[in-house]
């Protein structure tokens, strides 16, 4: 293969030319070039070397030119490159085999696809074809995808271009304790609340039309907000009460992002389906997936599964992501993510601690997000939801970006959630800059 564009500026100005860039308006954008990565480092164009705090989309949890996973792809690209997903052939098999093996113990098999909106579509399909059902409840602060039905189950700004949407698409309040418009006595007397209103609506819309309710087991990209006490257990309750499938994205969250395999694993937790995706190979190569529980499997024993992709299961993706997951258990990248996370946990407290801006941290593993505000007092959010005219995030993430620091924000907040192979050496260093640059924007905020 040869590559004929040689300089940054040719690479930068001919996909300015030829390439449509994500959630972007392709005018004024001067994309940046990146030309390589070794651990939890990038580096630019100009050879400047970044920490990457958010894991590029909070997927790259093993960091950069990781070697097994990169000879396994190589070695799979020569023994197979590509086999109808109606084969059985050895990784794809392994592949299933590791996913339930680490996946809660009430699941049982696993439609893979190729990243996380698809494999959110295909489970409100199997949601639907299992219950004979079609509303699907979801969250306002949610992001679950952008294909046109996975945009639909999202809740968040960037599902408007997907309305007026699909009919049977209803959504519901996040239990955003730190956002409640009243103070609440307790984290299970916020939990009741939520709940209540979550069963009430439910009847509402009728008890017997629901097929799903999806939720991101934490919130990700929507400000990392984590359940209160007894949420997830509660949600199940009211799903097994109404024959309900209980459904956790965990594309951002599984695969060790949060120290656990999974997310629902911090809170005891068993779902009806779990989508993935993200961590499963790191980028490395496109996979995601649909685990169903025990009784999902059975149903489709005698049922007709109406899924299918051509490149379901591909076997570069299940290569990539056998080694991913071996890697994961050789390094003990796990109890690592789990381990660096006090450590992140306490930086950002401090950070809480010493700056104005700074309304609220919320942080579990290594993922985390920095909510940024007017005013402390009156929760004041920086930008108001969906509009920022001033770009004021889009500049404080440029101060950090240009200090090195890389990752991205969303609506108010900052995510911080580096590759779980980062020490704590790094982590350190890293937050050493969020701190200075906070304090420019505390600056802001005095004005
Ligand atoms: N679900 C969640 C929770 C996500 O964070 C994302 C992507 O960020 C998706 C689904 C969509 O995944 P993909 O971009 O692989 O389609």
């Amino acid at each position: 293969m040869e590559i004929e564009l040689t300089t940054a500026q040719e690479i930068s100005e001919t996909s300015r030319q030829y390439n449509l860039h994500s959630w972007s308006s392709q005018g004024g954008l001067k994309p940046k070039v990146m030309l390589g990565g070794q651990g939890i480092y990038f580096w630019d164009g100009e050879g400047k070397r970044y920490y990457d705090m958010s894991s590029q989309l909070v997927n790259l949890n093993i960091g950069y030119g990781n070697k097994k996973v990169i000879k396994a792809i190589q070695d799979q690209a020569e023994r197979l490159a590509y086999s109808s997903p109606s084969f059985a052939i050895d990784v794809r098999s392994q592949l299933a085999k590791m996913v339930i093996e680490l996946a809660p113990d009430n699941m049982q098999k696993v439609f893979f696809t190729l990243g996380g909106a698809d494999a959110n579509e295909n489970a409100i399909k199997i949601a639907k074809m299992v219950t004979g059902r079609y509303k699907i409840f979801s969250r306002y602060r949610s992001y679950h995808g952008a294909t046109y039905g996975a945009a639909n189950l999202t809740g968040e700004p960037r599902r408007y271009t997907s309305e007026p949407g699909i009919s049977g698409f209803i959504k519901f309040f996040d239990p955003y304790v730190y956002r409640a418009p009243l103070p609440f006595a307790s984290e299970e007397a916020a939990t009741s609340y939520y709940l209540s209103q979550l069963r009430e609506q439910i009847i509402y819309e009728g008890r017997d039309q629901v097929a799903a309710i999806f939720l991101e087991s934490i919130t990700g990209s929507n400000g990392v907000i984590i359940p209160p006490k007894g949420y997830m257990k509660g949600v199940r309750e009211i799903c097994d009460e109404f024959g309900i499938m209980m459904v956790c994205d965990e594309v951002m969250t599984g695969w060790g992002r949060t120290g656990e395999w999974f997310a629902v694993n911090n809170f005891d937790v068993k779902p009806d389906i779990i989508t993935f995706a993200k961590g499963i190979t790191c980028g490395y190569a496109p996979i995601g997936g649909v685990i169903v529980s025990k009784e999902i499997a059975q149903h489709f024993d005698n049922n007709f599964l109406y899924c299918g992709l051509t490149y379901s299961a591909h076997p570069l993706g299940c290569a990539a992501g056998i080694a991913t997951l071996e890697y994961y258990k050789e390094a003990g990248l796990i109890k690592q993510a789990k381990e660096r996370g006090v450590l992140l946990g306490k930086l950002l407290e401090d950070i809480k601690e010493k700056h104005a801006c700074v309304g609220d941290v919320r942080y579990i593993g290594l993922f985390s997000a920095i909510e940024l505000v007017k005013n402390k007092e009156t929760k004041a959010p920086l930008v108001e939801y969906g509009i920022d005219p001033e770009q004021t995030m889009k500049k404080i993430i440029g101060k950090l970006v240009a200090k090195g620091f890389y990752t991205y924000s969303h609506e108010n907040s900052i995510i911080v959630a580096p590759p779980l192979i980062i020490t704590e050496e790094e982590l350190e260093n890293a937050m050493a800059i969020m701190d200075e640059v906070l304090s420019d924007v505390d600056e802001m905020v005095k004005t």
